[in-house]
C-alpha cells in the first residue's frame, strides 16, 4: 500500500478539496499509471452530491473515470503494458470475468453485479471503504481494465473518450447508426457531443437537440445535419415519426414524449442520461401505436471501448475541452449544471 494525493468531497454539500489516499501496490497483474489528465464528467457530479438513491455514495469520494495517465510500473503477468506507455482507465476497474456477459466483453453488465467502477464501489482491495478515482495523482488497476492510448491523438481530450465517448458510441453501434439512418442526440454537453461526433462519422443524418439557441451553431460545426430547439414545439412537430434512434444524454429529469413522438414505427429512443429524480413515466400509448421502444446503456465494455479509441485514433477524433487546474472543478460543476461547458472540462492533474 502506498498514499497519493487526491481531490475528494467528504460530504454532499462541502467543495472537494486536497486529500491524500491509499491505492494498493502493483500485482502482478497490474498497472500503476501516473495520472496525466482526468475529464470531468456530470456523473462525478452526481456522485459527489449523492443524488442517486439507488447508488449511495460512501465518503470520502474520489470522482474521476476518463483517465489518461503514463505507465510508470507493469507488474511481471502484464503483457500489453511496459513503464513509459500512455494508457487509459475508464468507468470500471474490475468484474468477475466469467459469468456470460463478463466473457461476451460486456464487463459493465456483469451478471454477477461484480462490476467494479473506478470509483465509489465498494472497495475490493480492503484497503479503503470504496474504489477512488481519477481526481488523483495515481491509479493501480488490472491490466485488462487498463486501454491503450494512440501517440497520434492528444492526451488531455482523449480522456473524454473513456466515458463520455464510449456511452454514445456503444448505443449508437448497438442501433445500428449509420448511413441511410436518421439518429438524433438530445443534450449538448460532454456525452452529447461526442454522439453527434460518432453519428455523423458513422454517416447516419445527425440531428441535434438543444435546449441552448447558443448551441446551434456549435451544434453544425460537430457534425449535426440539424439543429432543433427542444422548447421550441413547432419545430418538434416537423420531424415527427422520422427518427430510427434517438440517444438521450439529458442530465435532468424531463417529458420524454415529445422525443419519443418523432420515433419511426420500430424505432428506439436510448436513455443514457442518468438524472437524479426520474422522469415522468411516457404515455404508453406513444409507444404501443408504433411499436416503439425506450431502451438504456451503460458506458461500453473493454473490447468495445479499446475499438473506439483506435478507430478515433484513425478518424483524428477527440473531445472539445476545456482544460482547467484541479481546484477549479468547484466551479466547473456549478457551470455544468447550467450547460455552460464547451464540451467537457479536464483536470490538469500536475496542478493538484
Ligand atoms: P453534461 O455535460 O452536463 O450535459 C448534459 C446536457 O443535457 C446539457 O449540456 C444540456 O444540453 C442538457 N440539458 C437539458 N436540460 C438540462 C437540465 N435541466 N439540466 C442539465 N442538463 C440539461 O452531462 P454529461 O456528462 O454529458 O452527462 C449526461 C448524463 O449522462 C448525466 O446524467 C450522467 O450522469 C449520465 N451518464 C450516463 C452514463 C451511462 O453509462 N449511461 C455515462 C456517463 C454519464 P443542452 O444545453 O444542449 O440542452
Ligand atoms: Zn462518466
Ligand atoms: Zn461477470
Amino acid at each position: 500500500m502506498f498514499t497519493t494525493r487526491a481531490f475528494a468531497a467528504t460530504d454532499p454539500t462541502s467543495p472537494l478539496a486536497a486529500t491524500s489516499i491509499p491505492r494498493r501496490d502493483a500485482g502482478p497483474d497490474d498497472v500503476e499509471l501516473e495520472i496525466l489528465f482526468c475529464g470531468v464528467c456530470h456523473s462525478d457530479l452526481h456522485t459527489a452530491r449523492n443524488e442517486w438513491a439507488a447508488w449511495p455514495t460512501i465518503y470520502p469520494c474520489v470522482p474521476g473515470h476518463e483517465i489518461v495517465g503514463r505507465v510508470v510500473k507493469a507488474g511481471p503477468k502484464v503483457t500489453n503494458f511496459k513503464p513509459g506507455d500512455l494508457a487509459a482507465v475508464g468507468c470500471m476497474v474490475g468484474s468477475c470475468r466469467t459469468c456470460p456477459s463478463c466473457k461476451e466483453g460486456l464487463e459493465q453488465y456483469c451478471d454477477t453485479n461484480g462490476t467494479v467502477f473506478t470509483y465509489n464501489s465498494p472497495g475490493p482491495d480492503a484497503i479503503a471503504p470504496a474504489t477512488y478515482g481519477g481526481y488523483s495523482d495515481r491509479i493501480v488497476v488490472n491490466e485488462h481494465f487498463v486501454l491503450r492510448v494512440s501517440p497520434k491523438l492528444d492526451p488531455a481530450a482523449t480522456a473524454p473518450l473513456l466515458c463520455a465517448g464510449i456511452t454514445v458510441y456503444s448505443p449508437l453501434k448497438h442501433w445500428g447508426a449509420g448511413r441511410g439512418k436518421k439518429v438524433g442526440i438530445v443534450g449538448l454537453g460532454g456525452l452529447g457531443h461526442m454522439g453527434v461526433k460518432f453519428a455523423h462519422a458513422f454517416g447516419a443524418h445527425t440531428v441535434l437537440f438543444t435546449t441552448s439557441t447558443s448551441k446551434i451553431e456549435d451544434g453544425r460545426r460537430l457534425g449535426a445535419d440539424e439543429v432543433v430547439v427542444s422548447r421550441n414545439a413547432d419545430e418538434m412537430t416537423k420531424h415527427a415519426r422520422s427518427f430510427d434512434l434517438i440517444v438521450n444524454t439529458v442530465a435532468a429529469s424531463h417529458n420524454l414524449d415529445p422525443f419519443i413522438g418523432l420515433l419511426k414505427r420500430d424505432g428506439a429512443m436510448v436513455l443514457v442520461g442518468a438524472p437524479e429524480h426520474p422522469h415522468p413515466s411516457p404515455t404508453v400509448f406513444g409507444l404501443l401505436l408504433a411499436r416503439r421502444s425506450l431502451s438504456g446503456s451503460g458506458i461500453g465494455g473493454i473490447a468495445e471501448t479499446q475499438e473506439m479509441l483506435d478507430y478515433c485514433a484513425e478518424r483524428n477524433i477527440v473531445s472539445d475541452i476545456e482544460l482547467i487546474p484541479v481546484p477549479k472543478v468547484n466551479e466547473a460543476y456549478e457551470r455544468m449544471l447550467k450547460g455552460d461547458v464547451k464540451y467537457r472540462f479536464v483536470l490538469d492533474m500536475k496542478t493538484l
